[in-house]
C-alpha cells in the first residue's frame, strides 16, 4: 500500500513504542518519514526496520520541550525531504504522583514534554503545511484525560491536548489541514511497563489484570494505535478534523 507516496512526516518519541510503530507504519505506507527522539541513537532499531522494509528515514535528537531544537529539527527534515505534510505529536513521560506528592518538577516536566512539545511541534510545521495548502496534524491525548488517579498533571496535559487539537482544526482547517487526535487506553510499551514496576506489579500480571476490564479482552499494541493514526494523516479521513479518537478496546 503507498496511500502516503511523497509525503512527508515527523513522528515526535519516534523511537520505540507507539511512536515507533506509528513511523514503521507511515513509511510502510510510503512516506518519508523524520524519526525525533531525545537521543536519535535511541531511533537505530526503527531506522533499521523502515530501511529493511524498503522504507526511508532519518532519525533526529530532539527534545520536543525545547523550541530551538524543534525548529531545527523541523527544518532539517525540510531540508533533507522537500517539504512536510504529517505531524505525529507523540513524545511523551510520566511522573505520576497523587496530588500531595508531586513536585513541581512532576508538573512542569509532564506539561512540557506533552503540552508545550505539541504546541512548538504544531507552531513549526504549521509554515509549511500553511503555505503549501496540506497538512495533518495528530497529537496524542490518553483515556487518563477524563481523569485518572495519580495523575493530576498527565491528566490535564492529555485534557489539554484536546482542546489543543480542537482549536488548532478551526485555525487550520482554513488552509486544508487536518487535526485530530487520537486517546490511547492500555497499550503495551515501555511506559506501562515501567509503571507496573513502579507499582510492583508484574507486567504480565498487570496487562491480564486489565484486559478483564477492557470490552475487547485484551490490552492495546502500539500498532492498534498507529493503525488509526495511519487512517487519520491519509487522505480517506480528509473530511475528518477536530475529532478525539479513542483507542481503547471499547472502554468506558
Ligand atoms: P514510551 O515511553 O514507550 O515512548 C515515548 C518516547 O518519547 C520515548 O522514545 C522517549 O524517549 C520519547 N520522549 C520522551 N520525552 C521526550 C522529549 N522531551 N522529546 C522527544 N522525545 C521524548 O511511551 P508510549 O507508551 O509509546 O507513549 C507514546 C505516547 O502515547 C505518549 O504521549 C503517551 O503519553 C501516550 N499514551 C500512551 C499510552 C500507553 O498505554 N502506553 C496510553 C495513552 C497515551
Amino acid at each position: 500500500m503507498s496511500r502516503l507516496q511523497g509525503r512527508v512526516a515527523i513522528v515526535t518519541g519516534g523511537g520505540r513504542g507507539i511512536g515507533g510503530a506509528t513511523a514503521k507504519r507511515l513509511a510502510q505506507d510510503g512516506a518519508k518519514v523524520g524519526v525525533l527522539d531525545l537521543k536519535a541513537e535511541a531511533c537505530q532499531e526503527v531506522l533499521e526496520q523502515i530501511a529493511a522494509a524498503g522504507g526511508e528515514a532519518i532519525a533526529l535528537s530532539c527534545d520536543v520541550a525545547d523550541a530551538q531544537q524543534v525548529e531545527q529539527a523541523v527544518d532539517e527534515v525540510v531540508s533533507r525531504f522537500g517539504r512536510l505534510d504529517i505531524l505525529v505529536n507523540n513524545a511523551g513521560v510520566l511522573r505520576d504522583n497523587l496530588l500531595f506528592k508531586m513536585s513541581e518538577d512532576d508538573w512542569d516536566t509532564v506539561m512540557n514534554v506533552h503540552l508545550k512539545g505539541s504546541f512548538l511541534a504544531s507552531r513549526a510545521a504549521q509554515k509549511h503545511m500553511v503555505s503549501q495548502r496540506y497538512g495533518k496534524i495528530v497529537n496524542t491525548s490518553s483515556t487518563s484525560a477524563l481523569g485518572n488517579r495519580g495523575q493530576a498533571n498527565y491528566s490535564s496535559a492529555k485534557a489539554g491536548l484536546q482542546g489543543f487539537t480542537k482549536t488548532l482544526a478551526i485555525e487550520l482547517g482554513p488552509f486544508n489541514i487536518n487535526v485530530n487526535a487520537v486517546a490511547p487506553g492500555f497499550i503495551a510499551t515501555d511506559m506501562t511497563k515501567a509503571t507496573a514496576e513502579r507499582i510492583g506489579i508484574d507486567f504480565e500480571e498487570n496487562k491480564r489484570l486489565a484486559s478483564e476490564r477492557i470490552p475487547l479482552r485484551r490490552v492495546g499494541q502500539p500498532e492498534d494505535v498507529a493503525n488509526v493514526i495511519a487512517f487519520l494523516v491519509s487522505d480517506e479521513a480528509s473530511y475528518v478534523s477536530g475529532q478525539i479518537i479513542y483507542v481503547n478496546g471499547g472502554s468506558r
